[in-house]
């Protein structure tokens, strides 16, 4: 997991030099800037990016959604992560790049913007525990702002405040995280910065992008493995009524990877999750290049930056 530690460098497009946000930036000011999180791994070919293009193509359109201005397009974008990710000389780290906006001018139009690109470097942590015995969730009284408020699917800075007070929350009763329901469905939609997935009789289910969880590119693999997997698995409503009645339930995110539930508001789940080990193993394979099937999902980083 990536622990909340400072990050190791701000690699600015076309610059090296280390990035210094103004505190009057509007996108610090206003949360009008849009990022992904995506993950570097140690291959046994070299460092690698893990479904770049998907991230990219998801900045891409979050700019779209939120109407962001800005000169990138995917390979452009590709470079510059790329470039990041070798200059950081670290095989395991986790990168955000972000579309942001450093002037200090507190307009609403972004039209009136310069956005420019920025990526923020963490070293990548431990990897294969998974969250050991679980975490402990709960189900929060806030719910996800709804797609008709604000574009589900832009991933934007200035929506994570909405998931720091349901994680505030949870964290202040004991909890490590929250499962958020729609506002408008009473569904379950996902945790505070994770997709969700429960497991009923051996039935691997997500909640549907109808009731719009953010479109995750962890999620999307999961989906992938189960299918390589043979283990049955959807894509639908869930209520919440399900969800506390399932057999397993773990979450999915780029930067958590895969994250085993212990208990949901104190109602245990046992210590036992099949196809969560299984989903585990496969995944482990596919981000450090040991499934050739899968190689396709990486990226080597150059050993030199492109400048
Ligand atoms: N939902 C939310 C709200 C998130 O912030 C994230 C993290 N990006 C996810 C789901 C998981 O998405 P991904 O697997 O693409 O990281």
């Amino acid at each position: 997991m990536i622990t909340p530690a400072r990050s190791v460098a701000t690699i600015r497009a076309g610059t090296r030099d280390r990035g210094e946000i103004l505190f009057g930036a509007n996108s610090m000011q206003h949360g009008t800037a849009v990022f992904e999180g995506i993950r570097c791994y140690r291959t046994p070919d070299g460092p690698a990016v893990f479904r770049l293009d998907e991230h990219l193509a998801r900045l891409l359109r979050s700019a779209r959604l939120v109407g962001i201005p800005h000169p990138y397009d995917l390979e452009e974008l590709r470079r510059q992560v790329l470039a990041a990710a070798a200059r950081s000389g670290l095989a395991d780290c986790y990168l955000r790049p972000v579309l942001f906006a450093p002037d200090p001018y507190l307009g609403l139009d972004l039209r009136e913007l310069t956005f420019e690109l920025a990526t923020e470097i963490w070293p990548g942590g431990a990897r294969g525990e998974h969250g050991g015995t679980g975490i402990r969730v709960t189900v929060s009284r806030w719910r996800r702002p709804s797609a008709r408020a604000f574009p589900a699917q832009a991933k934007a800075t200035g929506t994570y405040a909405a998931s720091a007070v349901a994680r505030t929350e949870a964290a202040a009763a004991g909890f490590d995280d929250a499962i958020q329901l729609g506002l408008e469905s009473g569904r379950v939609v996902e945790a505070t910065v994770a997709n969700v997935f429960a497991v009923k009789n051996g039935v691997l289910r997500t909640p549907w992008l109808a009731d719009d969880p953010l479109a995750g590119i962890t999620r999307a693999t999961v989906l992938t493995l189960a299918a390589d997997l043979g283990i049955p698995a959807a894509e639908g409503p869930i209520e919440e009524s399900q969800l506390r009645a399932a057999d397993e339930i773990f979450l999915t995110g780029t930067a958590s990877e895969l994250v085993r539930v212990g208990s949901i508001d104190n109602r245990s789940l046992g210590l036992c999750g099949p196809v969560f080990d299984r989903i585990c193993a496969a995944f482990d394979a596919a981000v450090t290049g040991r499934d050739s099937s899968h190689r396709s999902w990486l990226t080597p980083v150059p050993l030199v930056a492109d400048e």
